[in-house]
């Protein structure tokens, strides 16, 4: 077996958190592939938007904000999102010579020998005296179980499947779920749709003008604070609440926004309330979020009995040379982007006892 290769640094994952984390990393005298790597299992870059619906284009991002250090411009609202941010991110990574190492799938981050920590990856093994865990949602969609789930004789796929409304065209779909991609499926199905259903367990939540930053601030607050208490967090989104554009407050006088409460149970043609109200349907599309890729840290027995990983700023407080960066309060393109410089920060401090090795 070969020997693991010595870092100071691994970074996990070249999505925005990543990256941000990786640009401090290089700014602050780390060299990129030798001082820190980057590893990332994804097969371009682009972080998670490389597999986002060619629909969802730039103009339909709410407030995608640049990484560190070089500015997004003239990019056409009309293309996908998807391949505007991958070769944003392709010249991002070039520019700065970042030098990320992918495909690279990491498996397991366990105790290494003298205080450091062992990465396992697809393509052998790192040694590093720190790591910043940038792995994101993506790879983790959330699906809640209901009664009946099982019996549905149509399709059920889940926002990470969605490819696009036309192959829905002349179908009944229920769309389930209250956050920004479910307002965004519906508006989307409804010109191709046999017809539309939305269901959110909680009634949907809009904030009218521009989101300001007090309002911002005040929402990551409530994040953060269930993140410091070891809770699992909760996304941005699910605490500032929908932004009312002019597509949704299309939807809302339309119709195509009216929502229901959540069912009661699915049954082989649809679903159904207690009270006998039906909706019959061909789809069930699930837009019920995604939840913190972490299952590889298991090793270091970070979770506490809430369910979470309690972190400080961006500190895991199980192990101090452990970093989570687009986690909880920070899973936004915004806080991922000062999340990265954090961590660098933090790190920069317990490194500094010794010096970088030569
Ligand atoms: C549909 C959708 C729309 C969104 N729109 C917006 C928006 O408009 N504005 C906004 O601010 N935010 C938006 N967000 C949230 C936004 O995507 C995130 O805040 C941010 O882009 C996530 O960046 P990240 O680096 O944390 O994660 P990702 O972009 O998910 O990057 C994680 C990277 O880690 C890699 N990875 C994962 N596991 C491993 C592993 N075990 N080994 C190696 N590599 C691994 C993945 O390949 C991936 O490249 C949206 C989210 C969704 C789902």
């Amino acid at each position: 077996m070969n020997a693991a290769r010595e870092t100071e640094v691994v970074v996990i994952g070249a999505g925005q958190a990543g990256l941000a984390a990786a640009y401090h990393l290089r700014r602050t005298g780390f060299r990129p592939g030798r001082d820190f790597v980057v590893l990332d299992h994804s097969p371009r870059p682009g972080g998670a938007w490389q597999f986002r619906w060619p629909s969802l284009t730039f103009g339909k991002v709410h407030g995608m904000h640049a990484l560190p250090g070089m500015e997004l411009t003239d990019a056409d609202p009309a293309r996908p999102s998807a391949e505007v941010v991958g070769e944003y991110f392709d010249r991002y990574e070039r520019t700065f010579g970042l030098r990320v190492r992918r495909p690279v799938a990491v498996r397991a981050v366990r105790a290494g020998v003298g205080g450091r920590l062992l990465v396992e990856t697809s393509d052998g093994d790192w040694s590093t005296r720190a790591l910043i865990n940038a792995t994101g949602t993506w790879g983790r969609p959330f699906w809640p179980r209901s009664p009946g789930q099982e019996t549905f004789r149509g399709r059920q796929l889940h926002t990470a499947q969605y490819t696009g409304p036309e192959e829905f065209a002349g179908q009944r779909v229920v769309v389930v779920g209250g956050g920004a991609s479910g307002t965004q499926h519906l508006l989307e199905l409804a010109p191709y749709a046999a017809a539309t259903t939305w269901v959110t367990r909680r009634p949907p939540v809009f904030h009218e003008g521009p989101f300001d930053q007090e309002a911002g601030r005040a929402a990551v607050a409530l994040v953060e604070e269930r993140v410091r208490e070891g809770l699992p967090p909760r996304s941005v989104v699910s605490v500032t609440g929908l932004p009312l554009d002019d597509a949704v407050r299309q939807g809302l006088a339309d119709g195509v926004l009216e929502r229901r409460p959540m069912f009661d149970r699915i049954t082989p043609d649809g679903v159904e309330w207690r009270d006998g109200r039906k909706v019959a349907a061909d789809v069930i599309l699930w837009a019920t979020g995604f939840r913190a890729v972490l299952r590889h840290l298991a090793p270091l027995r970070l979770r506490e009995p809430g369910g979470g990983i309690r972190v400080e700023g961006t500190r895991a407080v199980a192990d101090p040379r452990v970093h989570l960066v687009g986690y909880g309060p920070s899973a936004s393109t915004v806080g991922a982007n000062r999340a990265g410089r954090s961590a660098v920060r933090d790190i920069r401090r317990l490194l500094a006892e010794e010096p970088l090795a030569a």
